[in-house]
């Protein structure tokens, strides 16, 4: 790696770019106070909005907290937002017993939303689902990934090398269609990173939420997207593409239209999406998607999402099921 993990970010963790930018006190993130919508540097311990409690937003548990004493920071594994653990007992969360053995295992949930989401999604995994024919949708995850060990799903009938087999495939057919991106301060290939998950303590390099879903025909990879899900509120898929033999078949169509339904039934509020300026068209006429305003970007400020230069980020809203799917 071209730099040490131990400093700080030298590039803002919104935008991308340096300049004069303000370091978090909890992680190696750094942001412009502009990209912030902040005017001025805060004052003492400054946590970034990935880093600060989603109960209190201080750097410390309140004054009015049940104990003040407990600082420790827990993380949903599903939509990443970080909370003290003192401040979630005071509102009634998940009881302390409870709450040490999940946080052990490095697999807290903020809510049983999130743990619900995140068991289907477990469930979901390397199991081919059968679209049109000899057309298949499965979601991939590399298995190697931090929070793989979690054994509240049933792994026995997954095929460890052939899941890198197919996660190698989705990558050539990523590069088919898009540059590698190196990072300038990790020196590490963005698209790789993403397709397998890499874990980093930087939030800008995180890619430890991603899922891959593919649409082989006939056994062959022939479309590939790249999603991460940040709990009830937002999906956000980066590099989607067609390998080049099969395009114009409406494999993406099919592709995109699985995830929605999978998503529907997992819950997920909306859909993030980076677009290129050449692939704008189509998503914003054919799929849906609508560019995102100034303002829609800012109700996203605690999820980090992937930031790359000349991206267009769109949205588009879900129905939410009444229901929304239960793991058995
Ligand atoms: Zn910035
Ligand atoms: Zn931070
Ligand atoms: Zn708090
Ligand atoms: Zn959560
Ligand atoms: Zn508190």
């Amino acid at each position: 790696e071209a730099n040490s993990e131990a400093n700080n970010d030298n590039v803002c963790g919104i935008c991308g770019f340096g300049g004069d930018i303000v370091l978090c006190d909890r992680c190696p993130s750094s942001f412009h106070l502009s990209c912030l919508g902040l005017d001025r540097v805060p004052d003492g311990d400054w946590f970034c909005p990935t880093c600060c409690c989603k109960i209190c937003y201080g750097p410390k548990c309140k004054q009015e907290c049940a104990d003040q004493t407990d600082n420790n920071i827990l993380a949903c594994v599903q939509c990443e937002q970080k909370f003290h653990s003192g401040c979630v007992k005071a509102i009634g969360g998940f009881g302390p017993t409870e709450m040490e053995s999940n946080a052990n295992k490095k697999t807290w949930f903020c809510s049983v939303v999130c743990g619900n989401m995140f068991l289907c999604l477990k469930k979901l995994l390397g199991k081919p689902i059968t679209i049109a024919d000899n057309i298949t949708w499965t979601l991939l995850k590399n298995n190697a990934s931090s929070d793989y060990d979690y054994d509240g799903g049933n792994f026995t009938s997954y095929d460890f090398s052939l899941n890198k087999r197919k996660l190698n495939a989705a990558l050539g057919v990523l590069y088919e269609s898009f540059n590698p991106s190196i990072d300038a301060f990790s020196g590490r290939e963005l698209i790789k990173d993403v397709v397998f998950s890499r874990d980093s303590k930087h939030n800008r390099l995180n890619f430890r939420g991603f899922y891959n879903v593919i649409l082989e025909k006939k056994g062959a990879v022939a479309s590939v997207a790249t999603i991460r899900i940040y709990g009830p509120k937002v999906a956000e898929i980066v590099f989607v593409a067609t390998k080049e033999q099969y395009r114009k078949q409406g494999l993406c169509r099919l592709l995109m239209d699985e995830l929605e339904k999978q998503l529907i039934r997992l819950g997920v509020g909306s859909f993030v999406l980076h677009s290129s300026e050449h692939a704008i068209n189509t998503w914003t006429k054919s799929f849906g998607f609508n560019r995102m305003s100034g303002k829609e970007k800012c109700q996203f400020i605690d999820n980090t999402f992937l930031e790359f230069q000349n991206s267009i980020m769109c949205l588009k809203r879900l129905n939410r099921p009444i229901w929304p799917y239960i793991a058995r």
